[in-house]
């Protein structure tokens, strides 16, 4: 099973399941241990010194989320992955990694928010600096790497802009100039875009989102080749700890099953839902890649299959009061669409930013970011796209035009 090709569907389904393994257990038993014991010095000493490879302690390597690791390494066509207990500390762990006091990182804009905090706020304070870009060409992007420019770290597309950068051209600048490359996968999942394959060296995942699928794990991880995800394991992932546990591991295995048939469905709910607030007279603007009037279209169906259930958008008005006070009515009317920070689970959820505007004022971090308070958020769900899209109508009539 491990060495035959297999279409993603079945390996989301099988992809490093051996029931044999586990006195044939159709589904993997839940490691529940912290350590493994050893019947001799030998053993004990040959597993030592090989610590990625062998069961020693769950903090190093654990059955149940090592089966999680190589279903996600195939998916995205990588040769390793670990699992780590949030996409922050997948995040967190891999740039660090990589940096030494006083160097520099390029990044992009509108990144996801505490990414963009840590980068901005937290790395300072060991005297590590990050450029931050738009992304949306490659001399900008020349512009900005410096002699000390050790990693590009982008996330494509943004996750409340929906901005996309040319991974090509960034990995092919990034090999010449030897600086490693990053990127936050986690809107496209690996069913419909592998940048590995595109030359960009890591690959890290908030696997709360799509992967686990169903608003009941907090998980995420890193691929790529095998040295560089050993150079994670043998410093921050081991000195920070940051491990997914085995029951959350069980939880993602059960996820990424049915991953292609959630995406599948998200695409197709999130596309009729972009095309229909797109013709409402009462939306400015949808965000949507996937969409033919998204300004990078034509880049987007080049680096992606298809699009995940998360866009954003945005309603038309005259003035500021009006437009918090248009977007407070059109939200609270929603009946499926629930409030709610994350994405990626199997139900609707809607997100203003508005709602984390203080004293009716963008905050310190939306300033720095350039977002758009207005920027309303959808993670659309599994649910019958008519009942929706119906919501979405009977939400917007309530909004005084
Ligand atoms: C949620 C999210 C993360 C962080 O993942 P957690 O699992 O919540 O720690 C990282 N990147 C993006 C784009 C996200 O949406």
């Amino acid at each position: 099973m491990q060495n035959i090709k297999f279409h993603t569907q079945t390996d989301c389904t099988h992809y490093a399941d051996v029931p044999e393994r586990f006195l044939g257990a159709v589904t993997p038993p839940i490691f529940q241990n912290s350590l493994f014991v050893y019947p001799t010095f030998e053993k004990f000493s040959r597993a030592l010194k090989k610590n990625m490879q062998n069961y020693i302690y769950t903090r190093g390597k654990n059955p149940t989320v090592e089966i999680c690791e190589q279903k996600i390494a195939r998916l995205e066509k990588g040769e390793s992955a670990k699992c780590f207990g949030s996409g922050m500390a997948a995040i967190t762990s891999t740039i660090l990694t990589f940096l030494r006091t006083g160097d520099h990182i390029v990044s992009i804009k509108n990144i996801y928010g505490p990414t963009y905090k840590f980068l901005s706020s937290f790395l300072p304070r060991f005297n590590v600096e990050t450029s931050f870009i738009s992304g949306s060409s490659i001399e900008e992007l020349r512009r900005a790497i410096k002699q000390n420019t050790k990693i590009i770290y982008l996330e494509s597309p943004t996750t409340f802009t929906f901005q996309l950068q040319n991974l090509s051209e960034i990995a092919e600048l990034a090999k010449q100039k030897k600086i490693v490359t990053i990127i936050d996968n986690s809107w496209a999942t690996p069913y419909f875009q592998n940048p590995l394959e595109i030359g960009i060296n890591l690959i890290v995942h908030s696997c709360s989102k799509y992967l686990a699928g169903h608003s009941d794990v907090v998980a995420g991880a890193v691929i790529g080749k095998r040295d560089y995800i050993e150079q994670i394991f043998q410093s921050e992932f081991s000195l920070l700890g940051g491990i997914l546990h085995p029951f959350e591991a069980w939880l993602l295995i059960r996820g990424l099953r049915t991953l292609p048939l959630r995406m599948e469905r998200h695409f197709n709910n999130a596309l009729k839902i972009a095309k229909f607030l797109e013709n409402h007279p009462k939306v400015l603007k949808v965000n949507y890649p996937l969409l033919p009037s998204h300004p990078q279209y034509q880049l987007a169906k080049k680096q992606l299959k298809g699009g995940s259930g998360l866009f954003s958008f945005e309603l038309k008005t005259d003035n500021i009061t009006d437009n918090i006070k248009k977007i407070k009515k059109f939200v609270n009317s929603l009946r499926i669409f629930r409030l709610g920070v994350s994405w990626g689970g199997y139900e609707s959820l809607v997100h203003p930013r508005a709602a984390s505007m203080e004293n009716g004022k963008p905050n310190k971090i939306q300033k720095a970011m350039g977002l758009s308070p207005y920027l309303i958020r959808l993670s659309v769900g599994l649910e019958d796209v008519e009942d929706l899209i119906s919501d979405l109508e009977q939400a917007l009539s309530q909004v005084n035009s």
